[in-house]
């Protein structure tokens, strides 16, 4: 499966569970897993080829605040961390439709072998809320994104491109 078709088949699973569940907490303007990241993402070859062409449109001012906060991401030891894309200000994610694939799975998709990746949508259904929504399967969508190049965190893909354009880059 191509990344491409890969997105495709998260979107189906993310709009039939926003017909059943019109209210899903996961919408626009909540960007509390961008601010809670676990770790520094991991992201196939595939998925840094596509952001990366979302990085490069944005302006030289944008990308070089990116730039920083990639830096200081890369050297960070506290957990959790916030994505260096966000936009702090308005919540909104600049590369949106470049976006990794964790993104868009995240709030619609569970590992099988128990534990939902929200921590706002789990309490709701602990409180027995969506108990008919059928989640993704994250378990698949890993499946397909090993088949989709070399993996490597987010910040090092980042400092490999910006050591390229200006041979220097920041060590991760
Ligand atoms: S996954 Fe959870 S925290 Fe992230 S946008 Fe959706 S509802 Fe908000
Ligand atoms: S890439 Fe965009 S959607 Fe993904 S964590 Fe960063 S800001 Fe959020």
């Amino acid at each position: 499966m191509s990344l491409t078709d890969l997105h495709l088949s998260i979107d189906q699973r993310v709009v039939a569970i926003r017909a059943e569940a019109p209210d899903w907490l996961c919408a626009k303007g909540c960007a509390n897993c961008c601010r809670r990241l676990a770790e520094v993402p991991q992201l196939t070859e595939a998925e840094w080829a596509l952001l990366h062409e979302g990085l490069a449109a944005l302006s030289t001012e944008h990308l070089a605040l990116i730039a920083q906060r990639m830096q200081a991401l890369a050297q960070q030891t506290t957990r959790p961390l916030t994505c260096p894309m966000l936009d702090e200000a308005t919540n909104a994610c600049p590369v949106y439709l470049q976006r990794p694939v964790v993104c868009r799975s995240y709030g619609f998709y569970a590992r099988r072998d128990g534990g939902l990746y929200c921590s706002e949508i789990e309490a709701q259904v602990a409180a027995g809320l969506h108990a008919t929504v059928v989640w993704g399967n994250h378990e698949a969508v890993e499946r397909e994104l090993a088949g989709m190049g070399e993996v490597r965190p987010l910040t090092e893909w980042f400092a490999r491109w910006q050591g390229e354009a200006d041979g220097g880059g920041f060590p991760c």
